[in-house]
């Protein structure tokens, strides 16, 4: 099947691993087979806090998180939502398409407000699973690469794109969501692993950061290290973090470890991390800033071009 692939992240913090078991490995593993454009989310930014003035050196860190995994930009269209019009546009026929009671039900923007910092909700935050079709739909993507949590946006995106195509005739492909090795990765506090939530091991973190994260983690005072996640669930989650890194089985670990407590525990993971991290890391100190800015302005020009063209095909659809 030719598929378009589309994705993206929001510039709120460095990549971490969640990200990557979750969708960065299998865009690496696409860019070679399918055209694909990995969207820089800055309007999704507003969605739960002010613009930061930090925007633009989260912005060049993501792109420098991105060339430190691999994506290669020849193959691949990176670009941000500010610099694409046509695709912001789209949002105005797709909200015609929804019901407020469907935006109300999307159970990821209801654990997104219950974790949010803001005094009260906006707009956006309900609004923002349609913007997100606009993503997806502005270049007729139909392999949508992501974490668990998307999974209800994707949903979104294809009930926009046959609503559309009902109403007005046929533009849309019907997009699927792809998961990762690890669909939904735990944080060091239990929680999802999130650049927001202050649990995550960042894929550009030193080894030492590494190291002093994940000896914070919470663990259990029970010297037998055992997989089992409804009982030990922090414990579980250390090995599940080291068996992604080791391409190992939970399971195995826990027996290599046996009596020797959460400190072998912790020894074993952060040895984990680093050793799988290190050529990301290293990768990510041969770009310059410059670097990051000249792909992203590159992708911003590709993907505008895309825009206008469904653009175009979406007003003549809808007879304006
Ligand atoms: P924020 O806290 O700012 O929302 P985030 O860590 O949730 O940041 P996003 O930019 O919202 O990251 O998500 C980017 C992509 O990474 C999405 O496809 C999402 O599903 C995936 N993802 C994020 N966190 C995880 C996780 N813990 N496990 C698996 N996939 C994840
Ligand atoms: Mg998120």
């Amino acid at each position: 099947m030719n598929h378009v692939v589309l994705t993206g992240d929001r510039p709120t913090g460095p990549l971490h691993l969640g990200h990557y078991f979750g969708t960065l490995a299998n865009r690496v593993a696409l860019q070679d087979v399918h055209p694909m454009y990995v969207l820089v989310a800055d309007y999704q930014v507003i969605t739960d806090r002010d613009l930061p003035g930090a925007i633009q050196g989260n912005i060049t860190s993501l792109l420098l998180d991105y060339l430190a995994i691999g994506l290669d930009p020849a193959k691949v269209t990176i670009f941000q939502h500010s610099a694409i019009p046509e695709l912001n546009q789209l949002l105005l026929p797709f909200l015609s398409l929804v019901s407020v009671a469907e935006l109300g039900r999307n159970p990821t923007v209801k654990d997104e407000i219950a974790h949010s910092s803001q005094q009260a909700v906006n707009g956006l935050m309900f609004t923002y699973p349609v913007h997100q079709a606009a993503d997806i739909l502005f270049c007729k993507g139909t392999l949508v690469p992501v974490g668990r949590d998307q999974l209800p946006h994707v949903e979104m995106t294809r009930l926009v794109a046959r609503r559309f195509n009902e109403r007005y005739g046929p533009v849309f492909p019907v997009p699927e969501a792809m998961m990762g090795a690890q669909p939904l990765l735990k944080g060091l506090d239990g929680g999802k692993m999130s650049k927001s939530r202050g649990n995550s091991v960042a894929l550009s973190a030193t080894e030492d950061e590494t190291a002093a994260l994940i000896r914070g983690a919470r663990t259990d005072a029970e010297r037998l290290i055992t997989f089992d996640e409804t009982n030990r669930p922090e414990v579980s989650n250390l090995l599940t973090l080291a068996g992604l890194c080791l391409g190992r089985r939970p399971e195995s670990i826990a027996d290599e470890i046996g009596n020797g407590g959460a400190a072998a525990l912790k020894r074993l993971v952060t040895e984990a991390v680093n050793e799988f991290l290190r050529p990301i890391r290293k990768r990510r100190g041969e770009y310059s800033e410059a670097d990051a800015r000249q792909v992203l302005s590159d992708g911003n020009e590709r993907a505008r071009e895309r825009a206008i063209v469904t653009l175009g095909e979406v007003r003549a659809a809808m007879g304006f």
